[in-house]
């Protein structure tokens, strides 16, 4: 019987640690961290996510702005408010919620986020930063599973940690943080031969492939630690993960739910990066 790592507790911890960290940097220094959201035309996945960034702010006490745009939104537009938002010392962070409608260019966008902004570090400068282990932001869905699986107690260092998905957002930075916490770490991916093999090594075995109740428990080794990335809808609805949670969680010794687990924790990691960015800018 695996124990469960409860993403909303941990999530909870953090928030209480921002909201104090947030009325100390008012009170010394006169700053409030103050995050601007973009979102381009309706897709309500998107919203959703947008709505709970505006309530983590409001929760921890930043300021908040949201920028709700129509689908028809030009290039040009949106990158003049992000110009904008660079130059508004209100703002420490901004975050263009992905994806966008077709006509317009990802890159492009992230690319002209300032990078001290750049609070979901997406940009290349960023991206680099963490290659090298010096950097002011993590992105925020692998971070939030680093301190899932630091809530268990678990010294990462030497440990056989194997991440399933290789996306800038998640599988990438995700093995990279586990690299730095020295564990030996491999990334799996569609062209992986022999998955289970691999998947059978872990210790810590992180899944983020999107696909619903992909990892069995036959891939997974006894005592492992196992965290799952997965946001899946079922055809009735429900959220379900990338790991068949029925026959992995008698394996594993901790294991994340879904809905529960990684989720609560990207929009936190999301509040704490807006802090650093406030922090960053005391002189
Ligand atoms: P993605 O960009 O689609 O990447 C999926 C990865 O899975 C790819 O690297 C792909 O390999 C690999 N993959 C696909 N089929 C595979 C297979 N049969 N065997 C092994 N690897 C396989 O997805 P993502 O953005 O990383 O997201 C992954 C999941 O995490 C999704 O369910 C997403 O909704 C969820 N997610 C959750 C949060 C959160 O806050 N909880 C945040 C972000 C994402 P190739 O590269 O070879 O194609």
């Amino acid at each position: 019987m695996a124990q469960l790592i409860n993403g909303k507790v941990v999530s909870a911890q953090i928030r209480e640690e921002l909201k104090a960290e947030c009325e100390k940097l008012k009170k010394d220094y006169g700053i409030r961290p103050g995050l601007a959201v973009i979102i381009v035309g309706d897709d309500p996945a998107s919203k959703v996510y947008v709505n709970n960034k505006e309530k983590g702010c409001a929760e921890v006490g930043y300021y908040s702005e949201v920028y709700r745009l129509p689908a028809e939104t030009t290039e040009d537009e949106l990158l003049s408010l992000v110009q904008k938002l660079n130059n508004d010392d209100k703002i420490h962070g901004i975050l263009c919620q992905l994806p966008l409608p077709k006509h317009l260019d990802e890159t492009k966008v992230i690319l002209a986020i300032d990078p001290k902004k750049d609070v979901d570090a997406f940009h290349p400068e960023n991206v680099g930063k963490i290659m090298i282990g010096n950097y002011s932001f993590l992105p925020c869905t692998p971070a939030g599973v680093m301190k899932l699986i630091e809530s268990t107690g678990t010294d990462i260092s030497g440990k056989e940690c194997v991440v399933i998905g290789r996306s800038n957002i998640v599988g990438k930075p995700q093995a990279m943080l586990l690299l730095q916490k020295n564990g030996t770490v491999t990334i799996c991916h569609s062209r992986t031969k022999d998955l289970k093999e691999v998947t059978k090594r872990a210790d810590i075995l992180v899944v983020a492939i999107g696909k619903a109740d992909f990892v069995t428990g036959d891939m997974v080794k006894d005592g492992a630690i196992v965290i799952d990335v997965g946001m899946n809808r079922k055809a009735d609805g429900k959220l379900t993960g990338d790991v068949d949670f029925a026959s992995v969680e008698p394996k594993a010794s901790f294991i994340t739910p879904v809905p529960g687990g990684v989720g609560p924790m990207t929009i936190t990691m999301l509040l704490k990066n807006t802090m650093t960015a406030a922090k960053n800018t005391i002189k």
